[in-house]
């Protein structure tokens, strides 16, 4: 996972990264671009690029894995039910940004794919320091739900509510990391400054007028 006060590239494989936790990138893989809304994976290719430029998948051995199944039927299957889920994880992301918790049906689900899909965790030595790290096998693709499962609980468990924010001006949301939590928009390119634009054109408007 990325430190959050490292300076973030915002677009990786024509993905966007901008929400400072992996799940909730993942949920903003169907942002509203210029042309409308866009659906970022649309196959399961577009799924493949996301889960590397996500680091989900980083290991030269379960790359080639996921490139065998590029024309894989169960591929196809996961991805739908995913893209089905995801829009589910999106409702319950509304209502905890609108103070309610997420509802009884998709803790069930999410518990349902955290006991079928358990994400392990291994020790490592390196550089003489032991570190726990996750490592999921991936044999078939509904093993991919194990790192998308572990990532939902953590954040519907582990995350403080309150820093949890849908950007002003379009459908993406975040986690605010900064400072004074007081972060508005996805991404200073691309919502922060045409807000801020609109907002100087209404002062500016306003000041003209007064002056007529
Ligand atoms: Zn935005």
């Amino acid at each position: 996972m990325r430190a959050a006060a490292s300076p973030v590239q915002e677009w990786m494989d024509g993905f966007l990264f901008v929400a400072n936790r992996p799940i909730l990138d993942f949920l903003n893989t169907k942002p509203v671009l210029a042309g409308g809304p866009a659906e970022l994976l649309p196959d399961v290719r577009a799924l493949e690029r996301w889960l590397i430029a996500a680091h989900i998948v980083a290991s030269p051995r379960t790359k080639a894995t996921l490139r065998r199944w590029r024309h894989s039927p169960e591929a196809v299957t996961f991805l739908h039910r995913l893209i089905a889920f995801r829009e589910k994880l999106r409702e319950a992301v509304l209502q905890i940004e609108g103070g309610s918790p997420p509802s009884d049906a998709f803790l069930a689900e999410v518990n349902a794919l955290l006991l079928q899909h358990p994400l392990p965790a291994l020790l490592h030595k390196r550089e003489g320091k032991v570190l726990l790290e996750t490592a999921f096998d991936l044999r078939r693709p509904a093993d991919l739900w194990a790192p998308i499962a572990a990532a939902t609980a953590d954040l519907l468990a582990e995350t403080d509510a309150s820093r949890l924010r849908k950007c002003e001006s379009c459908v993406v949301h975040f986690f605010d990391t900064s400072k004074k939590g007081s972060r508005r928009w996805c991404s200073m390119n691309i919502c922060g400054n045409k807000l801020k634009v609109a907002a100087y054109q209404k002062r500016k408007r306003a000041r003209d007028k007064s002056r007529r």
